[in-house]
């Protein structure tokens, strides 16, 4: 599941805005494996208010892997949670809210305002996702800035050349989105288990070379959406593509892996 090829970037960025997060997990500079890196992996979970004026929470700039576990625990402590060092958080984990901008309206059933997540509309979420629940987490988007200045987006009321309507208008302005965050994934591809594991930082180490980036059937472990593990690539079953054609939804395609 992809989205269509679009005529630029620029028509791309119209239909589908841009997703960010802010507050994260920096990465990591292991001293046992010395492996530095951060993933992408994105946390349903909303910041703790704690970290959300903290700096060290919205960089990603590596830190020691001591340092790395000490934030995890930290983490853990605001949200009265138990931590696994380096599996309960990983590098690079980025926080909820998923602020959304857009220059227009969205109107499509699918956004792909992001690499790491895709977006649907209500009517997406309630017809396909809602019964996925366990192999996708769904998340509300937030809308922060829609509409650009002088744009014709906007009811003419609204874009009033007041820059705070622009700021604060919006979350009454779109239909609700939800960011559907795909939690289950095949086994490793052929070749493409890890070679190594670290045994502080948990980072697994691959054999690129080897590693073949292709779906094949004894991969599969049953469900319906889930993506091609240690890939972003996200793949639904025949049956599960069917469904959302059927649904009539718009903004997204269908490649055969
Ligand atoms: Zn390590």
């Amino acid at each position: 599941m992809q989205p269509p090829e679009y005529g630029s970037d620029s028509q791309n960025l119209a239909i589908n805005g841009n997703l960010e997060y802010v507050y994260r997990f920096p990465g990591v500079s292991c001293n046992a494996c010395n492996a530095t890196y951060g993933g992408s992996r994105i946390l349903a979970l909303e910041a703790p208010p704690q970290i959300q004026n903290d700096p060290r929470f919205r960089s990603r700039w590596p830190v020691s892997e001591q340092e790395h576990a000490a934030m995890q625990q930290e983490v853990a402590s605001y949200l009265d949670a138990d931590c696994a060092a380096f599996e309960t958080f990983k590098p690079g984990d980025n926080f909820q809210p998923a602020y959304y901008d857009s220059q227009a309206v969205p109107n499509t059933d699918f956004l792909w305002p992001n690499i790491r997540s895709f977006v649907v509309s209500e009517r997406m979420k309630r017809i396909v996702f809602d019964e996925l629940v366990g192999d996708v987490e769904i998340v509300p988007i937030r809308p922060r800035k829609i509409g650009k200045r002088n744009g014709t987006a906007l009811p003419a009321a609204l874009d009033s050349g007041h820059p705070e309507n622009e700021i604060h208008a919006p979350e009454t302005l779109i239909e609700p989105y939800y960011q559907i965050l795909v939690r289950s994934a095949s086994d490793y591809p052929k070749g493409g288990a890890p070679i190594s594991v670290c045994p502080v930082c948990k980072h697994e180490a691959f054999n690129d070379e080897k590693r073949e980036l292709v779906m094949h059937e004894e991969m599969w472990r049953g469900q319906p959406i889930f993506l091609l593990r240690t890939t972003l690539y996200v793949i639904v079953t025949e049956a599960l593509a069917e469904k959302i054609q059927k649904a009539g939804a718009t903004n997204v395609d269908f490649a055969p892996v």
